[in-house]
């Protein structure tokens, strides 16, 4: 089980295309929004996606 709460920084399998796989939990729901940490960009995942896609919880 993947512990993460708002604010958690997390990484992801895949990076964005700036370069940076690691994002700021900004939104935990049904539906899970992340922020990329280096450019801003946020992204919306369905919770089950977001399971599949996260690495690991780099800062809980
Ligand atoms: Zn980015």
């Amino acid at each position: 089980m993947k512990e993460y709460k708002l604010g958690s920084i997390v990484m992801m399998k895949k990076a964005h295309p700036c370069g940076s796989n690691e994002f700021e939990i900004t939104r935990v729901g049904a539906d899970i929004k992340i922020k990329c940490c280096k450019c801003g960009h946020t992204i919306m995942l369905p919770r089950i996606e977001f399971n599949r896609k996260i690495k690991k919880i780099i800062n809980f």
